[in-house]
């Protein structure tokens, strides 16, 4: 018999008895039970009807039951459900091929995976297989998945508790003005000396010892911190340098995010492998991936690659992979998240920051953004702050995510001028009220 719907009371009850949640003590949580989504909102049990500004973990970047991409999955589902890896897909080989046309002509093969995370643990993979080194660079503020390699590669505190030593992974700083690890004033001087930092620790641990360096782009869930203009490009020098393989992080801050189909693209940079996955698709059927520039591709021409996925390029995932990018090309997506972020969004939330004392830094590009709550004139963070705005949002129906002392103000990339006016009149008389 076909599973039945259930009440939001029934789904709240089953959830609490048998659903277990990521990253979370499992008594305390209360899981808002969503019955309904459509475009920049979504609608929650009791019938309340929400902005949705989180992208569910920054992913929704066409937002939500884009008829398309919809479309596309019932299409799909219809023709040819599944296949295995092995095969040729037409919908697996039309979006590589769409994806290798957002980027230059060196960058021309794609590996697909279930997610961001394994994505990163074959960029890795690939990295050491062509080099023939161990040991990875990657930043200290920086998220980049939950399982073995990834998370070892992750630079903030989720690590932690599944760090059990050693992982032949070296942190490094990277440039973030705001809070200089480098006492530096100026966003140039901050630049220059996070790069002599990282050549100085490339030599300290060895010239040779390094397989690949890993960075996001503009850093997500670890602060939406944009880097300083010169920092890319600046990394990719010390790379090509060191023989180091750059792999560019754009599992957040790609497909549309910050006014850009990646976001490297706002430097003067190639990588040399690309992760992505989220925004592919907006996530609504799991896909990842990374882009193998021809160099590395050509290694495995001849050599096995040694890593596969019973799921590598899914064909419900592909299928809305192929219309997530065919709408955001004919809907000029990516162009709306730009001019949101640099006329609305983004002046929005710096006035926010010029007003409310409590907001230290209003910080981001396109559709991906940070307010972050201090308690004084030291910049001290104020993590309690940040939970109590982020509720007091959700009262008047806005959803923001709360990340330590942070705001992250993320909704998708073609959200209209009046939600996010409507968003901030909320997030200003939140910050007066909390
Ligand atoms: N890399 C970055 C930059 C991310 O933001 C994330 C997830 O938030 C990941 C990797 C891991 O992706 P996933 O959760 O799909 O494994």
């Amino acid at each position: 018999s076909e599973p039945k719907t259930l009440t939001p009371d029934e789904t709240y009850a089953l959830d609490r008895a048998h659903v277990f949640h990521s990253w979370s003590a499992q008594a305390a949580l209360k899981p808002m039970v969503v019955t309904k989504t459509s475009g920049s909102r979504l609608w929650d049990g009791d019938g309340n009807e929400y902005l949705d500004f989180t992208g569910q973990l920054v992913y929704t970047n066409v937002g939500h039951q884009h008829p398309r991409v919809v479309e596309a999955i019932k299409t799909q589902a219809e023709t040819l459900c599944t296949i295995g890896p092995s095969n040729a897909n037409d919908q697996r080989s039309q979006l590589a091929k769409m994806i290798s046309d957002l980027l230059p002509d060196t960058l021309n093969k794609v590996f697909f995976t279930n997610g961001g995370t394994e994505a990163n643990e074959h960029a890795v993979r690939m990295a050491r297989e062509v080099t023939g080194r161990r040991k990875l660079l990657a930043a200290y503020r920086s998220y980049h998945g939950a399982t073995a390699q990834s998370i070892h590669l992750t630079g903030e505190a989720r690590r932690f508790a599944n760090d059990k030593g050693a992982s032949e992974v070296v942190h490094f700083f990277g440039p973030f003005l705001y809070r200089s690890e480098f006492w530096a004033t100026s966003e140039d001087e901050e630049c220059e000396r996070a790069l002599t930092h990282l050549e100085h620790t490339i030599t300290s641990e060895g010239s040779d010892a390094f397989a690949a360096l890993i960075l996001e782009p503009v850093i997500g869930s670890a602060g939406i911190i944009p880097p300083p203009p010169g920092y890319l490009e600046g990394v990719r020098q010390i790379c090509t340098k060191y023989g180091i393989i750059f792999i560019a992080d754009e599992v957040m801050a790609g497909f549309g995010r910050t006014g850009a189909w990646f976001a490297h693209q706002h430097a003067n940079v190639v990588p040399d492998l690309i992760t992505f996955a989220k925004g592919v698709n907006s996530g609504y059927v799991p896909l990842g991936g990374v882009v193998l520039s021809d160099e590395i591709a050509h290694h495995f021409d001849e050599r096995a690659y040694p890593g596969g996925l019973t799921y590598s390029g899914h064909p419900l995932a592909c299928a809305a992979g192929v219309a997530t990018i065919a709408a955001m090309q004919d809907e000029g997506i990516v162009e709306n998240a730009a001019r949101i972020g640099s006329d609305v969004l983004g002046p929005g939330l710096q006035a926010l920051a010029e007003k409310h004392d409590a907001v230290g830094q209003a910080r981001g590009v396109g559709v991906f953004w940070a307010l972050e709550l201090v308690k004084d004139a030291a910049r001290t963070p104020d993590v309690e702050r940040a939970a109590a705005v982020a509720a007091a949002s959700k009262k008047n129906g806005l959803l923001v995510i709360a990340a330590a002392n942070r705001l992250h103000v993320v909704p998708p990339c073609n959200v209209s001028d009046d939600d996010v006016r409507a968003a901030l009149t909320i997030l200003d008389e939140a910050l007066s009220a909390s």
